[in-house]
């Protein structure tokens, strides 16, 4: 027992604290959502495999690599939640140290583990480094003995370095345009004026090192790993997601290097996919997913403020979605258990046509231009944007009692 009253501690995009009871009240509202949209039934008739392990008509088995925080979270919830899914998850979260908070995370993933227990659905964790030889190991065995095969694969890890494997030499990822300097409109969440940033463009060492994180090196070491191991189930499905976005975006995210990343991983994908037609006559398409506040796209320049003027104007539409709204729509749509994937002309999954479609964004372009530090507040929903962030760290939860003392510690 390790009780403390907590409270957030945030810089620009980071929070160094979080609340483990807000945390867990955010999962069991996307568990609400998606136990909402369950429409099919909550098993998946799987075919034996070769070593004649069945799953006789057992649950959808589900490995979500990345799975505390943001899409990774909401997919393992939503296939949790609407077929009653056995998942193995995939994460690198700090635990509490006595009343010192763990990461949100880690909390997140008690309260999955929690939900999972109560309701009688396989889940089991893996909490390290993901891009290691020994965590790929771990989870092949996780997978083979809790699961014995996996139908659906998610790839949602979002990082900052990852190092090789085999080389030891670490990638560091940068956000920045490609080929000149891009200036730009964007919010100082310290300060919270509307300012220009001016960002250099990347050295070939950047690119290099952002596409070594992002790109898919590490996604077709996992299939690989996978594929060895026979624990990919006929007809598997692998998704990996990306991002598109908005031309006014482009500089620094399409166009630039994370850009590149993405373009390295799409082009992975498709490798992939080749391979898993020939093996397990299974399928690989990334999923393009619509801007959402979670913790890795707070620390993109430009982004934050697009996303605050993007909910106001999806909201007043009616069209807002948050990532659980998006993984229901994912499984339900395309993925999930009988579902045939619907396509763009490059095999990609949609999810962003919503964010994409022209009436928003004209409304976004011609908005864009107007906003000062002086009208922000009144021309985008930032403090939604706002709370959503203190939200993705359990505070400023509907609720909950902030000035009381809360267990700390928690298990997974
Ligand atoms: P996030 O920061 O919320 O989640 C990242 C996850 O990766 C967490 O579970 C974290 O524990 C895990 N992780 C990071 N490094 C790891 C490591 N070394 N080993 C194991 N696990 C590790 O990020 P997110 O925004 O949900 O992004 C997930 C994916 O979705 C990314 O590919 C991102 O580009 C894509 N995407 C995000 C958005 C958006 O607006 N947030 C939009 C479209 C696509």
């Amino acid at each position: 027992m390790a009780m403390a009253v907590v409270k957030p501690r945030i810089r620009g995009f980071i929070c160094t604290t979080a609340h483990p009871a807000g945390c867990e009240a955010n999962v069991n509202t996307q568990i609400q959502v998606a136990r909402a949209a369950r429409t099919a039934p909550a098993v998946q008739a799987a075919p034996a495999d070769q070593a004649g392990r069945q799953n006789g008509g057992g649950p959808l088995r589900v490995l979500v690599i990345g799975a505390s925080t943001g899409y990774g979270l909401a997919a393992r919830i939503a296939a949790g939640a609407m077929y009653g899914a056995g998942t193995v998850g995939v994460f690198f979260e700090r635990e509490a140290s006595g009343t010192k908070s763990g990461t949100p995370g880690f909390y997140n993933t008690a309260a999955f583990q929690r939900y999972a227990t109560e309701n009688g659905l396989i889940s089991a964790n893996v909490n390290g480094d993901a891009y290691s030889h020994e965590i790929k190991r771990k989870t092949v065995e996780l997978v083979e003995s809790r699961l014995g095969e996996v139908d659906v694969v998610i790839y949602s890890l979002a990082s900052p370095k990852r190092t090789d494997p085999d080389t030891g030499e670490i990638y560091q990822s940068v956000l920045s345009p490609i080929g000149e300097t891009y200036v730009g409109k964007t919010i100082d969440l310290n300060r919270e004026v509307i300012s220009e940033v001016s960002v250099e463009p990347a050295s070939d060492e950047g690119i290099r090192g952002t596409v070594g994180v992002m790109g898919g090196d590490d996604l077709n070491r996992w299939i690989e790993a996978l594929l060895e191991a026979g624990l990919l189930a006929d007809g598997a499905r692998v998704v990996p997601f990306s991002y598109i976005g908005p031309s006014l975006t482009w500089p620094i995210y399409r166009s630039g290097t994370i850009g590149r990343a993405k373009e390295d991983l799409e082009q992975t994908t498709k490798t992939i996919n080749g391979r898993l037609q020939s093996t397990v006559g299974g399928r690989a398409l990334v999923s393009v997913n619509k801007a959402v506040i979670t913790q890795a796209s707070a620390a993109i320049p430009v982004v934050p403020l697009y996303i605050s003027l993007l909910y106001r104007i999806m909201r007043e539409r009616g069209l807002h979605e948050d990532p659980i709204h998006q993984m229901v729509r994912l499984f339900d749509d395309h993925i999930g258990p009988g579902g045939t994937p619907s396509v763009d002309g490059e095999d990609r999954i949609r999810l962003d046509d919503l964010e994409l479609g022209a009436s928003v964004q004209r409304e976004i372009d011609e908005v864009w231009p107007t906003i000062t530090t002086d009208n922000f507040r009144a021309l985008t929903d930032y403090d939604t944007y706002k709370r959503g962030f203190r939200q993705l760290f359990g505070f400023e939860v509907d609720g909950m009692a902030y000035d009381e003392p809360v267990e700390m510690e928690a298990v997974i």
